[in-house]
């Protein structure tokens, strides 16, 4: 059997990836996790997180992502920044190309996550910074005493409309359908809100805008097919989320949005690599779940090293 750098390479270093690598380097695994930008992932641009059992009163992502981050380092954990863009799988061992750099081991464990899906509407990008976000945690203070509007039907579009009426003047919630997607408890918390106006069955058809930024959407009814302009000064984009697995198109197999396809197990398609987490197909996206799947994800990642080394 090849030498490797590691036995266990996680890439991502959110919630799935974390518990990936307690559980990896509790179980005396030379375990490395590899995180693109930001330790704690999405959850570092999450307000409360109420459904995180042990917290009665909800806890801040930022806060509850530190203590996952201090718990994961505890048993050795070797903790880096960088980029995958490449994983070759040489049977009993995987190269992982990061930044141009070759790192070795014998089981990869893929958390890494979704990132919030562009609205595809024409000007979008160019005002990305200048009245477009796609994160009210990073931006919503920006955005004081005018009015805005949060687009999207799930739970992240309602939280980010609730959240925003600290700063905003009024939030407007744009949604194609005339009902929620998001969670009861959140749907009947924005429909309370004095501060949050509705529009129902609408898409954003264009945006407005002067050399300071955005300064209107135009709205388009989709049972009437009428139009009409909002004026307002942020338009906050949370319409679902994209895995992030470009890099892995060649390696293993992903269904037609992206998702790594894998069982409970986490086990994808190649033996020793396994998908945690809000990137495989999963049925809830949660903290909960991706805690869950990371714990499983290292077991599995254990017990095919354990196998290799009968082999050998
Ligand atoms: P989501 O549940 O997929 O909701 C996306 C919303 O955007 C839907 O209402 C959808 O409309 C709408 N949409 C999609 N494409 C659109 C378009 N092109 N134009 C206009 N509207 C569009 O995504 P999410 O809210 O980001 O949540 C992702 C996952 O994370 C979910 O599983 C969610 O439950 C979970 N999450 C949980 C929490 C929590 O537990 N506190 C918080 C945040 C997220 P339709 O409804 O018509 O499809």
């Amino acid at each position: 059997m090849s030498d490797t750098e590691y036995d266990v390479v996680i890439i991502g270093g959110g919630p799935a990836g974390m518990t990936a690598g307690l559980y990896a380097s509790r179980a005396c695994l030379k375990s490395l996790m590899l995180e693109k930008m930001i330790m704690g992932g999405q959850m570092m641009t999450t307000t409360l997180v109420e459904n995180w059992p042990g917290y009665p009163g909800g806890i801040d992502g930022p806060e509850l992502m530190m203590r996952f981050q201090e718990h994961c380092v505890e048993f050795g954990l070797e903790t880096g920044y960088g980029a995958v863009e490449k994983i070759i799988d040489n049977g009993n061992s995987k190269t992982l190309i990061v930044d141009g750099k070759e790192i070795t081991c014998k089981a990869v464990i893929i958390a890494t996550g979704v990132i919030p899906r562009k609205l595809g509407v024409e000007g979008e990008q160019a005002l990305v910074g200048k009245g477009v976000s796609y994160c009210a945690t990073c931006d919503g203070a920006f955005f004081r005493d005018v009015p805005i509007a949060v687009i999207g039907g799930g739970d992240t579009a309602v939280e980010e409309a609730l959240y925003l009426t600290r700063f905003a003047s009024k939030v407007t919630l744009v949604h194609r359908r005339d009902k929620l997607r998001a969670t009861k408890i959140l749907q009947e918390r924005v429909l309370a809100n004095d501060k949050i106006e509705m529009a129902w069955n609408s898409v954003v058809d264009g945006l407005e805008s002067d050399n300071s930024g955005l300064t209107g959407i135009v709205l388009r009814d989709m049972k009437t097919g009428e139009t009409r302009t909002i004026e307002l000064q942020g338009m906050f984009v949370a319409v679902g989320v994209t895995p992030t697995t470009d890099f892995l198109v060649d390696l293993i197999a992903l269904n037609e949005e992206g998702y790594i396809i894998s069982g409970e197990d986490t086990c994808t398609a190649v033996p020793g690599i396994y998908a945690a987490g809000d990137c495989r197909t999963t049925v809830l996206k949660q903290v909960s779940t991706a805690v869950g799947d990371g714990a499983v994800a290292a077991i599995m990642a254990e017990k095919y090293i354990d196998e290799l080394e009968y082999q050998s």
